[in-house]
C-alpha cells in the first residue's frame, strides 16, 4: 500500500505513437493523471513490437478514436493511488486484457464479457507513460531484464494452448515459421508434449491436434484433413483474414475448433525468469520510437529478431522520474 502521490512533473514529456482513423502518428499528449484509487501510471522502459500493432497501425483491426498503440511492456511504477499492491519503483508489466470490472463474468471472478485491450480500446504502451488499474499489472523480479519483462506478454498468450484439452501424450504440430511459433513449440517441448514436425506431420493426417498461428484458406484445408476424426484445431493466431469454414468439413470429423486467448501472466514470468523459455540477447532488436512506421507499417523482414521499442534506455532506470 502506499499513499504517496508522485505525479510526474509537466517538464516529463510522453511521446505516444497514436493510430486514428485516418493516420499513423508520433505525438506529445499530457501524462496521465491517477484519478482513482486503484490505479497505477508507470514509466514504460522498452515496450515490444508485434503483429497485433501492425495490424492496428494498417487498420486491419480499427480503432474508434485516437488511441496509442502498444501492449507489451516493461516499466516502473512512478505513481500509484492508495489501494493498490504496489509502490513507487517497482518493476512491472501488464496483462493488456482489461475486464470491465463489472458483468457477470467479472463478477463470477470468470472471464470478463467485455474486456478491452490495451493499444486498441484504450490508451497503450507506445508512450513514454501508462494509467493502467493496477489489477491487470503484474511484479517482475529483480533477476529480469526490461526485454524479458515485455516478452511476458507473448510467453503468457502461448501459455493459452494448455487450456484447449490438448495432452502430452496427443500427437500435435504447430503450423508456422514465425517467432511465435516457434516459442509454442519451446513451451510444448519444455512441458514434454510431443511436437511433430509441421511438414511430415500434415501428410500423415494422424493428428489429435494442430495450433495454427496465422492460418490461410489452403492451410485450412490441410490441417483439417490431417487431423483425426474427434481432433482439435487451436487458434491462436489474431490474424483478421476470413477464414472459408465448411461446417460440412468439421461436422463429419466430429472436429473441434478452439480458441486459445491467453494463459497465465505469473506462470509466463516464472518461466521467463527461471530461463526455460529464453530470449536471447543476439535475438533482440532494438528500435527508437522514432521509427515507428518503419516497424509497424512494413512487414518485418526477419522473423529471427524481436523488436523492442526502448523508451528510456535498455537496463530498468536508476530512479524513477
Ligand atoms: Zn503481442
Ligand atoms: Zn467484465
Amino acid at each position: 500500500m502506499n499513499n504517496t502521490t508522485h505525479t510526474p512533473s509537466s517538464a516529463h514529456i510522453n511521446r505516444a505513437v497514436v493510430a486514428d482513423t485516418k493516420k499513423l502518428h508520433l505525438t506529445q499528449l499530457p501524462i496521465p493523471r491517477i484519478d482513482s484509487c486503484d490505479q497505477l501510471l508507470i514509466r514504460v522502459v522498452v515496450a515490444g513490437i508485434c503483429r497485433t500493432d501492425s495490424f492496428v497501425a494498417t487498420r486491419h483491426i480499427p480503432v474508434n478514436r485516437p488511441t496509442t498503440l502498444g501492449h507489451e511492456l516493461a516499466g516502473v511504477v512512478v505513481d500509484c493511488g492508495y489501494e493498490t499492491d504496489f509502490n513507487i519503483g517497482d518493476r512491472v508489466t501488464v496483462d493488456p486484457s482489461i475486464p470491465c470490472q463489472s458483468c457477470h463474468g467479472c463478477l463470477s471472478d470468470s472471464q470478463c464479457y467485455n474486456p478491452k485491450t490495451l493499444g486498441i480500446d484504450c490508451d497503450g504502451c507506445f508512450a513514454d507513460y501508462l494509467l493502467v488499474t493496477s489489477h491487470v499489472a503484474h511484479h517482475i523480479p529483480e533477476t529480469m531484464t526490461p526485454f524479458e519483462a515485455a516478452y511476458v506478454e507473448p510467453v503468457a498468450a502461448a501459455l493459452g494452448i494448455f487450456n484447449t484439452g490438448i495432452q502430452a501424450s496427443d500427437r500435435g504440430c504447430v503450423l508456422g515459421k514465425n517467432r511465435f511459433a516457434r516459442l509454442i513449440r519451446n513451451l510444448l517441448r519444455h512441458y514434454d508434449f510431443q511436437c511433430l514436425p509441421e511438414d511430415t506431420a500434415l501428410t500423415e493426417c494422424s493428428l489429435d491436434y494442430i495450433i495454427e498461428t496465422g492460418l490461410d484458406a489452403n492451410e485450412l484445408g490441410a490441417a483439417l484433413n490431417a487431423l483425426i476424426p474427434g481432433g482439435t484445431l487451436v487458434l491462436k493466431s489474431r490474424h483478421t483474414a476470413l477464414l472459408p469454414w465448411k461446417a460440412r468439413d468439421m461436422v463429419l470429423k466430429n472436429l473441434r475448433v478452439h480458441a486459445a486467448l491467453a494463459g497465465s501472466f505469473s506462470e509466463a514470468i516464472t518461466l521467463l525468469q527461471q530461463r526455460h523459455i529464453h530470449l536471447p540477447e543476439d535475438q533482440i532488436r532494438v528500435v527508437p520510437l522514432e521509427d515507428y512506421k518503419q516497424h509497424l507499417l512494413i512487414k518485418p523482414e526477419s522473423e529471427v529478431h524481436k523488436s523492442f521499442f526502448t523508451l528510456k534506455g535498455k537496463g530498468w532506470p536508476a530512479c524513477v522520474d
